[in-house]
């Protein structure tokens, strides 16, 4: 006689924020619930890399921000601190061969230049706040706005090529693909569900405004703690059955039964997952649809934030070389000095093709030109490739391109039968971020206590 197989409550796919929360959620609800993690870890996107002195840098998300009220609600539940961004002294502007050093938000470009930017900045704005995060495809301009891509939109807007430029480094900093990759309905549904683009944008009062004492993914690993025993790593689900009342997840030497199941990993992966009966029609062409951004993050770590002492935040945006942006990432007592720059969108496509040495190389060049000579010489350089990572795909998010969202977008958050789907692809508020995880999590979890009520 075979072994009866497990049966329970409900089966969470993914131990990142999302599938973290949701468990949480309905754990303390008193199911019977298993999350399944590809990985041998929690945190998914948000990764802490630990060395043996102490340090530690975040490979992945990060940031915290104003009205990331959740994020901000688990980490004192699970007793992390927060630390502020180090902002203090001037930001850097290194652009068309010239650096220049500013304070505060402006950056010091010809006046044509900043009209033209401010301009596209507050219409960004104005028209991201017209749409209703919850379901942008009904706003009256959806399917004009989804005809055209966020890189035709500035284009169109800017006529000034400065300030186009620097309206590009921003948005990729922020969508982490090319402005031509998306809608500009999409650019405007993100945008919204993160505020508004100054928020998504800035250091103080936005999205970047906050750090985690002990790295991002503590406050995760703390979530995993009280879950203890719940969670099955290295256990990536292959296929998915459903039957009227019962769903089967399989993977390799492994089968369960539940009455639910939340599937919380980026739209791209639930895809590769097989399922029978097939999901809905529109369902499988929108995951073919949400593709990842592709980001790279490049960390030099010195004795000492030895840019500090010069009046430098470590805050810069270039259009040199590989890194479009660059920030201090030292930790809170200041006791290292640690640079991180961003590679981004295309650009990090083209550092994929490139050996450690040669990307080191690049980057060290970089932070010379801003920082002077003491930043060729880091005790240590190191850096992340996330489209590499097999249970990511890529990130920070899943993106939009034409002619999607406002055409399928009311696909995604609908559940299937008695799968549910999390993940912050799936999240009205704060799509893309730590935040928009948390909350898809807790509305796949409420879902679920609704129906087994
Ligand atoms: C470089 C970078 C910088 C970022 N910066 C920020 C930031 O500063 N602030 C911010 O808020 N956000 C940031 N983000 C985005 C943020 O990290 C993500 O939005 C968030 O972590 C997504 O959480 P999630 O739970 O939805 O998905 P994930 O974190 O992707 O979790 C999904 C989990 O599912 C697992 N999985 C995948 N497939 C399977 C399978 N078939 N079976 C079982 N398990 C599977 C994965 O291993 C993963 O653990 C950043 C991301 C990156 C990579």
């Amino acid at each position: 006689m075979t072994d009866p197989i497990p049966t329970y409550d409900a089966l969470i796919i993914g131990a990142g924020y999302a599938g973290l929360t949701a468990a949480h959620k309905l754990l303390q609800a008193g199911k019977k619930i298993l999350v399944l993690e590809a990985r041998d870890r929690v945190g998914g996107r948000v990764y802490t890399k630990h060395f043996a002195d102490g340090t530690y840098i975040d490979l992945g998300g990060q940031w915290a921000g104003p009205s990331q009220e959740k994020l901000y609600q688990l980490a004192r539940e699970t007793g992390v601190s927060t630390f502020p961004t180090y902002d203090e002294g001037k930001s850097q502007l290194y652009f068309k061969g010239r650096l220049k050093q500013y304070k505060g938000l402006i950056p010091p470009l010809p006046i044509p230049a900043l009209l033209s930017l401010n301009n596209a900045l507050k219409k960004m704005n104005r028209l991201s706040g017209t749409i209703d995060p919850a379901s942008p495809w009904t706003h009256p301009k959806a399917s004009e706005w989804d005809s055209i891509t966020l890189g035709g939109w500035m284009q169109s807007q800017m006529k000034n090529e400065k300030a186009r430029k620097l309206f590009q480094i921003a948005a990729e900093a922020i969508f982490a693909v090319n402005p031509a990759e998306i809608s500009l309905l999409f650019a405007l549904y993100y945008t919204r569900s993160g505020r508004d683009f100054d928020t998504l944008m800035n250091i103080r009062n936005g999205a970047q405004q906050d750090r985690f004492l002990g790295g991002a993914d503590l406050p995760a690993r703390r979530l995993a703690e009280k879950l203890t025993g719940h969670i099955m790593f290295n256990a990536p689900v292959i296929s998915i059955k459903q039957e009227s009342d019962k769903v089967e997840c399989l993977g390799e030497g492994f089968h369960f039964h539940a009455k639910k199941v939340i599937v919380a990993i980026p739209p791209v992966l639930a895809q590769k997952i097989s399922y029978t009966p097939s999901l809905p029609p529109n369902k499988i062409q929108l995951f073919q649809r949400i593709p990842m951004g592709s980001v790279w993050k490049c960390y030099a770590i010195y004795d000492k934030p030895f840019w500090r002492n010069k009046g430098l935040n470590g805050l810069v945006a270039s259009d040199f070389g590989y890194t479009s942006l660059v920030f201090d990432n030292s930790p809170s007592d200041g006791s290292k000095g640690i640079l991180m720059g961003f590679v981004l969108a295309d650009k990090a496509r083209d550092f994929t093709l490139m050996n450690e040495h040669q990307r080191r190389t690049s980057i060290l060049e970089s932070f010379t030109k801003y920082f002077g000579p003491e930043a060729a010489e880091p005790a240590m350089y190191t850096d992340q490739s996330w489209a590499e990572e097999t249970w990511s795909g890529g990130c920070y998010t899943g993106i939009m391109g034409p002619h999607t969202l406002s055409t399928m977008g009311r696909y995604l958050r609908i559940h299937t039968g008695n799968i549910h789907w999390a993940g912050t692809e799936t999240s009205e508020e704060w799509n893309g971020y730590i935040e928009g995880a948390i909350r898809s999590g807790e509305r796949a979890a409420t879902e679920i206590l609704d129906a087994l009520h």
